[in-house]
């Protein structure tokens, strides 16, 4: 009997072993295979002075309520049509919401949908305390040790100023698109968009335009940044996560701190809180995250390919290791941050009410009300009321990484960075593409920045920059994709 037994386990371990290498060994890659191109021939210092220039125009969102920096703007669409003559001669160009900018290049082919490309004019402001940090002052637009110095040079003038450098390259050669592309450069998606990129998105559909697919910043090209593979990644953002705020009231009765109930609206507040720390949201590989995982994982190192390709058996060891660190962390799951705290007027006075604000950004698939019910349940507490607080935005759909549009996005990747990986993924933070998702199937957020984790520091925050020859590849990434996208 009992040999019997160690046989039965012996036999079953064995043919464990031989699922979980042979599906490991099966996994082939997913990744395309093209015919990497010269890069087209642009002068990557002059391009480089183009957004420097654009540096230099202090186009800042301070806030949703705060009056637009009107100069700037206008000061800022100047620059563009001096700089770029042949773009706004071929170009037609609308001012849309006073600020916001609407180019159309016509395509030779109208039976073609078009191509949206989604950036934004408008830059976040600095943090004064920071000031001294910044190497290079970051409205100065300062070109120094190979790199573009300051405020907009990864999110987002790069973005702007390499699509108009492309297309002034094209159009210099003569190149006319196949399929129309519109640009849609918002002026104040740092505050949310609801001026500029919700005017467009209006514009659009007034007119009655729908998109063979849409292009925004989101996510890049990723260095260092995956366990287990080498190679740079290339995410290419098929959906975003939902922003949805709570305001939880604490209520209790207030008077005097010299004689103080046993339960105080501070202390409602402060254990609510910690509940709601202590129990997050369930993590789960799914959707865009999943699919993630399944493009890397074959590029990935043979312990890392193991579990992936076996997820059936290391999901739960996985979403443990997920769960560790912030960033993968916030791919499994909707994310909880304590942002807002306010209450009491006086040492020796018991408020009566205190306030938390709390910010959600919730995983495709749930919604706000997942959210509130979840916060309601977790605090268990009548005293505290729960309200949703500001704007709310549901998570996106998820575009398909099997559709055509995807597919020429990857090559198009490839054909200008050979060395590097291509995946779908989660965008966590939001863009302006939220206000456009009516207007076609395929929303997709991409912008070719090589960053490491040190480098993403940069973005909204210390000493921003982007190397010139980055640059020049996101320049030519673009005139790439024109020239692509008529093909099909
Ligand atoms: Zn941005």
């Amino acid at each position: 009997m009992h040999s019997y037994l160690a046989r039965f386990t012996f036999v079953f371990l064995l043919g464990l072993i031989l699922v979980v290498l042979g599906r490991t060994w099966l996994l082939e890659s997913r990744q395309v295979t093209v015919r990497s191109l010269a890069p087209i021939v642009i002068d990557a210092e002059i391009a480089a002075r183009h957004l420097a220039g654009a540096i230099r125009i202090r186009t800042i969102s301070y806030g949703a309520d705060s009056k637009v920096e009107a100069r700037a703007f206008r000061a800022f669409h100047t620059y563009l049509a001096k700089t770029y003559p042949r773009v706004h001669s071929k170009l037609t160009r609308e001012t849309v919401a006073d600020f916001s900018l609407l180019y159309h290049w016509k395509g030779t082919n109208p039976e073609l949908k078009p191509l949206l490309l989604i950036a934004h004019l408008d830059v976040v402001p600095i943090e004064t305390s920071t000031l001294a940090s910044w190497a290079q002052p970051p409205f100065d637009g300062s070109v120094a040790n190979g790199f573009i110095w300051g405020r907009g040079t990864m999110d987002d003038k790069a973005s702007v100023i390499a699509i108009l450098e492309a297309t002034e390259y094209l159009l210099k050669n003569g190149f006319q698109p196949k399929r129309s592309v519109y640009f849609a450069f918002g002026h104040d998606e740092e505050v949310g968009g609801f001026k500029g990129a919700a005017a467009i998105a209006e514009l659009f559909e007034a007119r009655g335009v729908r998109f063979e697919f849409t292009l925004d910043e989101g996510l890049v090209i990723t260095v260092d940044q995956m366990p287990g593979i080498k190679a740079p990644v290339a995410l290419i953002g098929l959906a975003e996560k939902g922003y949805v705020s709570l305001k939880l009231l604490a209520k209790a009765e207030g008077g005097h701190s010299s004689m103080p109930p046993p339960e105080t609206a501070i202390g409602r507040l402060a254990r609510a809180i910690q509940r709601l720390e202590e129990n997050p949201m369930p993590a789960t590989i799914e959707g865009a995250t999943a699919e993630m995982f399944a493009t890397v994982a074959p590029e990935m190192d043979f312990a890392l390919r193991l579990q992936f390709a076996n997820r059936w058996l290391f999901d739960p060891l996985l979403l443990r290791q997920l769960e560790k660190n912030p960033a993968s962390n916030a791919m499994i799951r909707t994310t909880m941050s304590p942002t807002m705290l306010a209450g009491g007027i006086k040492d020796n006075v018991l408020p009566s009410e205190v306030r938390a604000i709390v910010n959600f950004r919730t995983l495709p698939g749930k919604t706000s009300a997942d959210v509130t019910a979840h916060t309601t349940r977790v605090i268990d507490d009548p005293m505290i009321e729960v309200q949703t607080w500001g704007p709310v935005f549901e998570p996106s759909p998820i575009s398909d990484s099997n559709s055509p549009s995807f597919r020429l996005l990857a090559r198009t990747i490839r054909e200008v960075f050979p060395d590097i990986i291509v995946s779908p993924g989660l965008v966590f933070g939001g863009t302006d593409t939220k206000h456009y998702v009516g207007l076609t199937e395929a929303s997709f957020r991409f912008l070719p920045l090589r960053l490491t984790a040190d480098d993403l520091k940069g973005i909204h925050g210390t000493n921003e920059r982007l190397s010139i020859t980055n640059f020049s590849e996101i320049i030519h990434f673009y005139a790439r994709l024109f020239q692509n996208a008529g093909e099909r």
